[in-house]
């Protein structure tokens, strides 16, 4: 992911290099290059235009033209707006004060929520916790026996319907989790809820009826990175239906673009907390803003 924007914003910066001295007619020219390159890597318009808007302020400054080196200095600039687009500080996961910390994910079926629950759980339980994954996407057949699946590889338990209960409600479920939760020590709560293909109402009822009842301590929006524009639409329905706290990236790892993972944190204003970029459960980390930045800018 990045491939292509990483290459055009190298040959801007090298084309820089080539000049010693930047007159603001190769400063203009060289944020029209990082413009197009933003846009056609799928960067939602009004994060590209913040972006080079704020870039293109300080390039025009006294820190590039009294610089010994104007192009380094540009590319610092850039750098340094673009871990701000992406959040600039890491931001940690939040524990609740009395134990189970509850964790509630949204998204879209097909996100890699499930997925995404057996890689925090894991890496929670490597860090000395001991959560349990909660099945509450009651919705697609064998989602249940998916997280069964996901909770055995990283080593912990799953909360679910008893086999043969038939459909269950997926409310009554999260619910009396917390209180298994309780009775048996656990310290954190991973919810699991259903997705559809696309925004829909009943969806939205369903995962605002399970955060009410649960009261998460972070609600974190799961999106797939590969889905382009998409995402930033996606990622506003479910501002505006289920409120979140924070936001994971799935599948930074495919070929995409990748510009709508640039632009969600500045469209809803919430941060991205992790990346996940692998079907193995070890595929996952807490997503650093600087890291990003520095793997993009190459
Ligand atoms: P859910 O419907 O949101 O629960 O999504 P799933 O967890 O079932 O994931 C959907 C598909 O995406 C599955 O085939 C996963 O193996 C795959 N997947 C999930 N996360 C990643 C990732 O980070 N990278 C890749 N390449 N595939 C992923």
């Amino acid at each position: 992911m990045f491939d292509t924007l990483s290459d055009r914003l190298s040959a801007v910066f090298t084309s820089l290099r080539s000049k010693g001295r930047l007159t603001d007619a190769d400063l203009d020219k060289s944020m029209r290059e990082i413009r197009v390159a933003l846009l056609e890597a799928d960067v939602a318009l009004p994060v590209v235009k913040a972006f080079t808007q704020s870039v293109k302020n300080r390039a025009r400054g006294s820190e590039v033209h009294q610089a010994l080196n104007p192009a380094q200095q540009v590319v610092k600039i850039v750098n340094e707006e673009l871990i701000g687009i992406l959040g600039g500080e890491t931001r940690r996961l939040r524990y609740a004060k009395t134990p189970p910390t509850v964790i509630l994910l949204a998204g879209l079926q097909g996100a890699g929520k499930t997925t995404l629950a057996g890689k925090l759980a894991l890496w929670l339980r490597k860090q000395g916790h001991t959560p349990i994954l909660v099945a509450a996407d009651l919705q697609r057949p064998n989602a249940v026996q998916q997280l069964q699946v996901v909770g055995q590889r990283a080593g912990v338990e799953v909360f679910a319907p008893e086999p043969g209960s038939g459909v269950g409600d997926p409310v009554k479920v999260a619910r009396d989790s917390i209180e298994f939760a309780r009775r048996q020590q656990h310290d954190i709560v991973v919810v699991d809820t259903a997705g559809r293909l696309g925004i829909d109402a009943d969806m939205m009822a369903q995962a605002v009826a399970i955060r009410d009842a649960v009261q998460p301590d972070e609600i974190l929006f799961v999106v797939d990175a590969m889905v382009g524009q998409d995402a930033v639409n996606t990622a506003q329905a479910f501002k505006d239906g289920v409120g979140f706290d924070g936001v994971v990236l799935t599948k930074l790892d495919g070929d995409a673009r990748g510009g709508a993972a640039l632009s969600v944190r500045h469209i809803t204003g919430e941060p991205i907390m992790f990346a996940s970029s692998g079907e193995k459960l070890e595929d996952f980390d807490v997503f650093h803003p600087d890291r990003m930045a520095s793997r993009i800018l190459g």
